[in-house]
């Protein structure tokens, strides 16, 4: 079909169909052009000319991780020179700076440790809501709940009731990357399976626990393997209504066992990044905010993927291991860069929350 057609009937309103999604993520020229335009348009349409952000803090309790996915340069085995893993005064003492920084939201983001079950996890989330009553702790992926519900011997329900008893707010849609296990067999085989995944997000959101969705792009996976992971989110939002925002996140390639072993020689380019920004703004009509992230982006694509369906810049983090592990640069900015950036396209930057309430 035309490139045209397609996008004329998506801002018709109708359902972006997943094989023309394919067309779409395949385009090059001025017929990407056109759909990073679309996107835009719908973004506009959709949640206006303002651009949000959540002044949050990482918190990588661990980098010792059980699952070593080949896109990740985080990841580390137990007894390696820099493995780490905090002592509750080390949380704490990072949970001190948050509190000195302002933030209205803690991100745990760490590995999956091994030999971590239900009662580690409680014991953080209740050292953070000690520390930090008020603030949203958004935690753990489902592969963390589902090591914890497999080292606990409990269900996917009884991990998350809990969580949340202790403190849990939101949940991150980590850990998706592709969902399609020919793929996952490829860049995490230790991981969930694609079935597990949705398991875990459909029983936090039907427990009232949001979460973000994710894509990690730019490995091995095709076009349509990348559309048939956002036809899984999609459904899943009809169903639940529970994903806040849909973040993108492109694979930083460095220092990764994938590009070591030969298996992937680079990351996505500029292109493919905002095609798949575009897409998901077009193909996620049930989701309002499209996040990217601005370490790995950085602020000239962070522009320009903010004029091709993106309406959200994460977070302040102050840190990213995760990103300068994998060899990109450890690159958080404070409200005022992001400020200058946005200005820059005409559009007003607003300070959320976890879950997209606009802070005066
Ligand atoms: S991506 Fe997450 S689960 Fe995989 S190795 Fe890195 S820290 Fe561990």
């Amino acid at each position: 079909m035309q490139i045209s057609t397609i996008l004329t009937d998506v801002r018709d309103g109708n359902r972006l169909k997943p094989e023309d999604a394919v067309q779409l993520l395949h385009t090059r020229g001025r017929d990407a052009l056109a759909v990073y335009a679309a996107a835009d348009a719908v973004r506009e349409e959709k949640v206006g000319n303002t651009v949000t952000f959540v002044r949050n803090n990482n918190i990588h309790i661990t980098n010792i991780c059980k699952n070593l996915c080949g896109f990740c340069g985080f990841g580390r085995r137990a007894g390696e020179q820099d493995a780490y893993m905090f002592t509750s005064e080390q949380i704490r003492a990072q949970l001190t700076a948050a509190k000195s920084r302002q933030v209205t939201e803690i991100c745990l983001l760490s590995g999956v440790h091994p030999e971590s079950d239900l009662d580690d996890y409680i014991k953080q989330l209740q050292i953070c809501r000690e520390m930090l009553p008020n603030v949203n702790i958004h935690g753990f992926s489902p592969d963390e709940i589902n090591w914890a519900a497999t080292q606990s011997n409990l269900s996917h329900r009884d991990v998350l009731v809990a969580m949340q008893d202790a403190g849990l707010t939101s949940m991150q849609g980590t850990a998706a990357e592709i969902l399609v296990d020919s793929v996952r067999s490829v860049i995490c085989p230790a991981k969930v399976s694609s079935l597990q995944w949705e398991d875990v997000i459909r029983t936090a959101h039907g427990e009232s626990i949001p979460s973000s969705a994710t894509i990690m792009y730019g490995t091995v996976e095709t076009a349509q393997d990348r559309i048939t992971h956002l036809e899984i989110l999609r459904r899943i939002q009809d169903d639940t209504g529970g994903f806040t925002e849909m973040v993108l996140l492109p694979f930083i390639h460095q220092h990764t066992p994938l590009h070591t072993k030969g298996i992937v020689q680079f990351g996505p380019t500029a292109s493919e990044d905002l095609l798949m920004t575009a897409v998901s703004r077009l193909f996620l009509d049930n989701i309002d905010h499209i996040q990217i992230s601005l370490p790995k982006l950085g602020s000239k694509m962070a522009q320009a993927a903010l004029c091709a369906g993106a309406d959200d810049l994460s977070g302040t983090m102050y840190q990213d291991a995760v990103t300068e592990d994998a060899g990109g640069v450890a690159w958080c900015i404070e409200p005022e860069e992001m400020e200058y950036i946005v200005r820059d396209l005409g559009r007003t930057l607003k300070e959320r929350t976890t879950l997209y309430e606009i802070i005066a």
